[in-house]
């Protein structure tokens, strides 16, 4: 049995789990289009039954999840890769860098992660449709579990999302939407349809189990870490779910004993789609006005997280950091390049971060810092084409490979 209760991120009151589905039923009440929700819930888990019954040889998992594993759709997704990226490391000049490569979840996203345990709610539930909002990755993402749990997707998207992410969502049978208009407009009109004509909706902090489920990226970061949390940790940020999942993580561990302290997380946003970095730096909290960056996933006006993400990276002892979208290409070629890794532009953002982090004197030599790719390259080939010129095909014939053999001597390949 899955024990939690929900608590009120804002005003502190406790719910039973069934009491209550999206926002504090008081305090949701301020919300309106155009503002960060209010209200957002958080899954209370019992510390001590934590610090009790957690065991390091034998994991129980469960004792952190707020959906039991038998609603859990057939869709085997996290457990990505954690590593050392040196080469990555001495380009930020931070040798005890890792990378956790989420990008390799199903889908391609770490969205995976929160779409997952909604599914699995929604089985618990009884409901068989799920109503999004996306940029491109919770659709496409919600698409695959959805096909893998039998339910039916139906999905707000702008309608310039990136053509692989549209052909992922149409692929997994999802009902799309697409909007003429920005991801904001999508997340206003997904909740109208819901309230009006039913289904679970996913979007984002609004179902509390979306930061629930990306909560699992910091969970297995501390046990790949061999139980211990990093230093620091960079994630990506558009509306601030996974910067909250990731803090929830450690709190929890923190909660039950199981680490010392916190990580410090660092949020990155695009130059252009600042709204919770500029809270941070601030205190005061104003929408991004027209948002635009090459990082569509992160790229937001109105973060619908923005009260808890700011909460998270102050309590860590955090700090933000914005990157341009140059730089954003900068670090998608260097963590390519040197490490291997192909990142879509927002999973990209935390590595342009991480070339800045010593810099700013965030970071130093010492601490163990771990950069969170949360999609693939593949997702946005024309984002990455940008930067890149595909070389003049060679005719196939001698001459050709004499051409080609000049041509790689000028970059010291070959004699
Ligand atoms: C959604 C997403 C983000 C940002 O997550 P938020 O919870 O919106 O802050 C970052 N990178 C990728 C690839 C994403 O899909
Ligand atoms: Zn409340």
């Amino acid at each position: 049995m899955a024990a939690f209760a929900y608590r009120c991120t804002a005003c502190g009151r406790s719910y039973e789990r069934d009491e209550v589905r999206y926002l504090c039923p008081e305090c949701g009440r301020a919300y309106r289009p155009g503002i960060p929700l209010c209200g957002v819930l958080a899954a209370e888990f019992d510390a001590d039954k934590i610090a009790r019954r957690f065991r390091k040889s034998d994991p129980d998992w469960g004792l952190f999840c707020a959906v039991e594993p038998r609603y859990f759709p057939p869709y085997p997704m996290g457990w990505t890769p954690f590593f050392r990226a040196e080469a990555l490391g001495r380009a930020a000049r931070l040798p005890n860098t890792w990378v956790k490569n989420d990008a390799l979840n199903p889908s391609g996203s770490l969205k995976d992660r929160a779409s997952f345990l909604v599914a699995a709610e929604a089985c618990r539930l009884g409901e068989g449709t799920i109503v999004a909002a996306s940029t491109g990755n919770a659709a496409s993402s919600l698409a695959a579990v959805c096909a893998a749990a039998g339910r039916r997707a139906v999905i707000f998207v702008p309608r310039s999302a990136p053509r692989a992410k549209l052909a992922q969502m149409l692929l997994h049978g999802a009902s799309v939407v697409p909007v003429a208009g920005t991801y904001d407009d999508a997340f206003r009109l997904s909740l109208e349809y819901t309230a009006r004509y039913g289904g679970l909706n996913r979007n984002t902090a609004y179902h509390p189990l979306t930061i629930e489920g990306k909560k699992t990226v910091g969970l297995e970061i501390w046990m790949q870490n061999k139980w211990r949390a990093p230093s620091v940790v960079l994630v990506p940020t558009g509306d601030g779910v996974i910067l909250a999942g990731v803090a929830k993580a450690f709190e929890d561990l923190l909660a039950a004993r199981l680490i010392p302290e916190l990580p410090r997380l660092v949020c990155v946003q695009a130059e252009r789609s600042d709204a919770i970095h500029r809270y941070i730096e601030t205190g005061k909290y104003r929408a991004a006005r027209n948002p635009s960056t090459i990082a569509d996933s992160i790229s937001v006006s109105v973060p619908a997280n923005a009260h808890l993400a700011r909460a998270a990276v102050m309590r860590s002892g955090g700090a933000s950091l914005t990157v341009s979208d140059r730089e954003i290409m900068e670090g998608q070629r260097v963590l390519a390049a040197v490490s291997g890794v192909f990142a879509e532009p927002a999973a990209a953002a935390a590595a342009a971060g991480l070339l800045k982090l010593r810099g700013r004197g965030l970071a130093g030599p010492a601490d163990q810092v771990v950069v969170l790719v949360t999609g693939h390259g593949l997702k946005d080939i024309d984002a990455a084409l940008r930067g890149l010129k595909i070389p003049e095909a060679i005719e196939p014939t001698e001459e050709g490979l004499e051409t080609a053999a000049k041509r790689l001597r000028k970059m010291g390949v070959g004699r």
